[in-house]
This record gives C-alpha cells, sequence and structure tokens, in this order.
C-alpha cells in the first residue's frame, strides 16, 4: 500500500473542507449560494472559525466579505492579500472561488503550526460577492473592500423583490457603511488569488498548475441586419436580401477570425429574427458578438477584422448593417515581477512552468486597480467545466497548490 504524499494529504483535507462548506447551500437540491442568503452568512461564520483556527484575527467589512490578518514578524506590516469569493452561481461547483480561500487558510495554518512569522503579514480575504447572481452586480465585494462602491446598485431588488439596503440589514450589515472604510492602498504589498482555470488548457497538456499573464479584456456588440422581408414562395432566389442567410455568414466570419489566432475567443451567443415566421423571408436579424482576449491589441484587430467582414459581406447580399457596442473592458496584465515570483514557487515544487490568460474575470481585477496582483491557476477536471455541478479538482493538484503558494509567500517581498 502506498502512502500519501504530503501535497495529497494536505489535498485531501482541502477538498474535504470545500465539501463541507458547499453543504451551506440556497437549494437542498444543488450547490448555490448568493450573497447574504442564510446559507452565505454560515459559510461565512465556518470561514471565520477555519481562519481563527489558523492562528490569524478575522473581522467581516462592509459588504460581508471575511478578511484573516496573520500578522508578520513587525506587527502593522504591509500585507500580502490573498483570497477569493465564497458566492456562487446558480447550481455552480464547489471550487470556483472557495479553493483560492481555503489554500491560503492552509498556507497560513502551517505557518503558525511552526510558530512562523513573515516580513509581512498575510491576510486572506473570503470575497462576499463576486459572481452577482442575487442583485446582477460584478466584483461587488472586491469593489467595497477598495471603497469603490456604486451608491445606485442600493435600489436594485432581488428576484424575490427584496432590495439591496434590505438584504443587507437582514444580514446585519448597514447599507450606509458598505464601503465606509476603504481599505488605503500603501497598506497593501500585493494580491494574489488562486483558482480553477475553469478551462481545459491545464488539463489537455498534464499540468497540475498555470500562471496567469493577464486577465481577457472583452467587447460585446449587438449587431443589426436590415435586409427586405418578402414572401417565401415568390421571391426568385437571386431577388433576395435574406437578412438571416446575411447574418449566418456573419456568425461563420466571427468563428474563423477567432479560431484563426490562439488566445482569441469570439461568441455569437443570442440571434433573433424580427417577425420570424417559417414562409416569410427574415427582414431583419439582430445579434450579440462577444470577443475578448488577453491582449487588447489583439482584441482590438480581430474586433476591425470581423466588421470589415460584415460590411463586406452585407455589401454583397444588399443588405444593411450596423452595430452598437453595450460592453467593455480593457485586459488586465498580471504583475510581471509576482508572474516571475509565482512561476519560481512552481519549478521550485518540482511541477512545470506553463503561463496562460485567463479568460474569465476574477477579483484579482480589481485589486489590480490598486496594489501588484497575479493569480495561480490549478487544474479544473472534467473536461475543464466551471459554473457546473460536474467541476472537480483533484486532491492532488489543490495540495500542490497549496505548496507552490506556500512557497510564493516566503519567497515574496513588497516591491522596492
Ligand atoms: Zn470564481
Amino acid at each position: 500500500m502506498s502512502t500519501p504524499t504530503d501535497a495529497e494529504a494536505t489535498g485531501l483535507a482541502l477538498l474535504a473542507r470545500a465539501e463541507a462548506l458547499a453543504r451551506h447551500s440556497d437549494s437542498p437540491d444543488h450547490y448555490t449560494r448568493t450573497w447574504l442568503s442564510p446559507a452565505h452568512r454560515e459559510a461565512a461564520r465556518q470561514l471565520e472559525a477555519w481562519m481563527r483556527e489558523a492562528g490569524m484575527s478575522v473581522r467581516t467589512d462592509g459588504a460581508g466579505s471575511v478578511i484573516g490578518r496573520y500578522e508578520g514578524a513587525s506587527p502593522g506590516a504591509k500585507a500580502l492579500v490573498t483570497g477569493s469569493h465564497y458566492d456562487s452561481v446558480r447550481n455552480g461547483g464547489k471550487y470556483d472561488g472557495i479553493l483560492g480561500i481555503l489554500v491560503p487558510i492552509a498556507c497560513v495554518a502551517r505557518l503558525h503550526g511552526r510558530g512562523e512569522r513573515l516580513p509581512h503579514a498575510i491576510e486572506v480575504v473570503a470575497f462576499a460577492d463576486e459572481e452577482g447572481a442575487r442583485f446582477q452586480t460584478s466584483f461587488l465585494a472586491s469593489r467595497a473592500f477598495l471603497g469603490r462602491f456604486d451608491e445606485a446598485l442600493l435600489e436594485r431588488r432581488d428576484a424575490q423583490g427584496v432590495s439591496f439596503g434590505e438584504a443587507m440589514r437582514a444580514a446585519g450589515l448597514d447599507p450606509a457603511a458598505i464601503a465606509a472604510h476603504p481599505r488605503d492602498p500603501a497598506t497593501l504589498a500585493a494580491y494574489v488569488e488562486v483558482h480553477i482555470e475553469q478551462g481545459p488548457v491545464l488539463l489537455d497538456e498534464g499540468l497540475p498548475l498555470g500562471v496567469v499573464t493577464a486577465i481577457a479584456g472583452g467587447t460585446r456588440h449587438r449587431v443589426t441586419v436590415a435586409g427586405a422581408a418578402g414572401h417565401a414562395g415568390t421571391v426568385p432566389m437571386a431577388r433576395r436580401r435574406d437578412a438571416l442567410a446575411a447574418a449566418a455568414e456573419m456568425v461563420l466570419a466571427v468563428e474563423a477570425r477567432a479560431k484563426g489566432q490562439p488566445g482569441l475567443v469570439g461568441t455569437v451567443g443570442m440571434l433573433e429574427v424580427r417577425d420570424g415566421t417559417g414562409n416569410v423571408i427574415p427582414g431583419e436579424v439582430s445579434f450579440t458578438v462577444d470577443i475578448r482576449s488577453g491582449e487588447d491589441a489583439v482584441r482590438e484587430a480581430a474586433e476591425r477584422e470581423v466588421f470589415a467582414a460584415f460590411d463586406a459581406i452585407a455589401a454583397r447580399r444588399g443588405v444593411k448593417v450596423s452595430a452598437a457596442r453595450n460592453h467593455a473592458t480593457r485586459a488586465t496584465p498580471c504583475s510581471p515581477r509576482l508572474q516571475d515570483l509565482l512561476a519560481g514557487s512552481i519549478a521550485a515544487i518540482g511541477c512545470p512552468v506553463r503561463r496562460l490568460a485567463s479568460g474569465a474575470g476574477h477579483d484579482a481585477m480589481v485589486m489590480a486597480e490598486a496594489t501588484e496582483a497575479a493569480m495561480l491557476f490549478v487544474r479544473c477536471g472534467a473536461g475543464g467545466v466551471s459554473h457546473n455541478p460536474a467541476e472537480t479538482v483533484t486532491a492532488e493538484d489543490a495540495g500542490l497548490a497549496a505548496a507552490a503558494l506556500g512557497e510564493f509567500l516566503r519567497r515574496f517581498a513588497p516591491a522596492a
């Protein structure tokens, strides 16, 4: 019988905690944990208990985020902040966000167990809301952490008609104080986030860990194609200006352009035929285009080419095309210095180093506005699926993530 490696033993304990935490769910049938629900508050109390057990002092901020602090050798030192979110999407996976809270707690517990203090403080932040499933927010908790709360959100209501303020008061939080104590960036040494990859790159290459180079930026457009509606039986093919046939070519143009370049993704997620009927030639079609890349220049070039292709298709088919942009975020590059430090830490525990961009958004995007930020990706099982109950991580990989982060915490020094 083989005995488990050190990494596996740590990993098994991490997965057991993820399992235990997932029981705090809004639904008895599947794992859903939305901001300030009773299950969400129970999860916060559990995280707080684990943080205390690991030797941290713990506070809860105005948005309900749980913040554990492990002092450095000299009290009041700048903090290396590490964490992720403990809310989930509806019917989500148990490791999204959670792994990035449990792994650093385990690292601090290890330091605490040895009585070891680092030159800097470590703060583990369990962000209360990142997915925004309840009030359709984005990065609510990390924004509040930095004092960047959007007051307009107080007007929002959830699907049950509960207002944002009522939800806060019911959880014992004060809506007027949600971002009243912003974190002074001068007290932050850096931010590092451990997260499951939520994609198949590491899995396909047989690698447990990855260093994130950038978090992708993206744009969303709504495109409208106007042709001419007509009788499906009487208008000869040569005379048609079919908006849907043109749109179909445009959808394929998005796919072809995105496929042609690594690190670029393009998606048409919605397509609508106005007054669509089986015996009418489509006169107007609208669809969405979502284009993302870790490099803004790559995305912008792709956008220009895709829209030029739309114009060419429209001209050839005698239809009109117009587009309106309704969402845009720039890519967030991760700190090159911290990337190298993470790469060195991964290599030091005997793992190959793979650098990759993150296609999904993370709290690190917000934290990067205030301090140096970096991310460590952990391989996802089950084809790389996430935001889904099938999401998995192996004990071995979770343990390796803890070993790599532990190494990183020790090697870290604030930027000169
Ligand atoms: Zn996440």
